[in-house]
């Protein structure tokens, strides 16, 4: 059910309309489910639950296109132990999930943005996304 793709919506060029600015006073907020503080949603990881081999697994979704269920962390090693240790992902996603597999990819995302200015060529780390565009093709 969850699989239904909303046929490619163009959210992003839609708005550029002929006012150049965008009301500024109500970002969404989203509670984090490591430290419960609520934040901006810009300012946390979005972390959906995906059918994996029969198993619910979470994985970060870092452009936050998938669809499902959604929690919210912030990019924070503190925040994400917290909500392991609390099971806040079984909680958040109504159910057990495999986290072993986010714990690797938010690893690998704070390693990425910490290196930001000085990529690695081509290597493949470790947690890399199975769909490997990076900004290509939102089909
Ligand atoms: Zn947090």
């Amino acid at each position: 059910m969850e699989g239904t793709a909303v046929e490619s919506r163009p959210e992003d060029s839609v708005r550029r309309g002929e006012s150049g600015h965008q009301p500024e006073d109500t970002h969404p907020t989203r509670t984090c489910v490591g430290c419960r503080r609520r934040d901006r949603q810009s300012h946390v990881m979005r972390v959906v639950a995906r059918p994996i081999g029969g198993q619910d697994v979470a994985v970060l979704d870092e452009r936050r296109r998938l669809s499902g269920r959604g929690a919210w962390l912030h990019p924070d090693t503190a925040c994400m132990e917290t909500a392991i240790k609390r099971k806040a992902f079984h909680r958040a996603f109504r159910g057990p999930v495999d986290t072993a597999r986010l714990a690797a990819d938010f690893q690998a995302y704070l390693e990425r943005r910490d290196e930001r200015s000085d990529p690695p060529p081509s290597s493949l780390k470790a947690g890399q996304h199975p769909h490997g565009n990076p900004m290509s093709t939102q089909r």
